[in-house]
């Protein structure tokens, strides 16, 4: 049966992101038979999602949103991007969120970009490369589907280490590790 994994955004987010995101994760996926679509609409960001104090979204109240639909529509597995910072119970600032063995996955990728970290990052954004910011977005996105699919954090040279900062992002490989892949496997059938 072919998987499909539904993106979806959340708040103002150019469409190039998404179907750079979707070539990816197709050949990231390859092996386990999924597909990634793209929904047309979006979910807006409302005020009550935003801390007012720290001027982050909550992230688990977007992921519960994710997840409600996920069900409601019966979908295999969305994937929730946004460009706000985000955060969570414990955590300052998260890259994204997932519950293990879940249908719903967030990411943000405002503290991809280099710019986040800067002052007058209008100067800044210019010269990134969107190579870069592709790479990270991909890492990110198969880390929090990892997790969807019972994945924990994983010490090995692989895409499931933890991130606490953008250098870790940018440190680990892209791929999953043989035995992570492995439980995928198993998770699935
Ligand atoms: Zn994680
Ligand atoms: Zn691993």
């Amino acid at each position: 049966m072919l998987k499909t994994i539904y993106l979806i955004r959340i708040g103002r987010l150019d469409q190039s992101y998404l179907r750079d995101l979707k070539t990816n994760l197709e050949l990231g996926f390859n092996e386990f038979n999924m597909n990634v679509e793209i929904l047309k609409k979006k979910i807006k960001l409302r005020r009550n999602y935003l801390d007012k104090t720290n001027k982050q979204y909550k992230a688990q109240k977007l992921l519960d949103l994710l997840y409600k639909n996920a069900k409601e529509k019966k979908l295999f597995r969305i994937l929730g991007i946004l460009d706000k910072d985000i955060y969570s119970k414990n955590f300052n600032f998260n890259f994204g969120v997932a519950n293990r063995g879940s249908h719903a996955a967030l990411i943000s990728i405002s503290r991809l970009r280099e710019s986040f970290y800067i002052e007058s990052s209008d100067l800044y954004r210019k010269l990134e490369s969107q190579e870069t910011l592709n790479e990270r977005i991909l890492k990110e996105a198969k880390h929090e589907l990892g997790h969807t699919f019972g994945l924990k954090h994983c010490l090995n040279d692989c895409v499931m280490q933890s991130s606490n900062s953008l250098r870790d992002t940018d440190k680990k490989p892209v791929e999953f590790c043989h035995p992570c892949l492995i439980k995928i496997k198993n998770f699935l059938t």
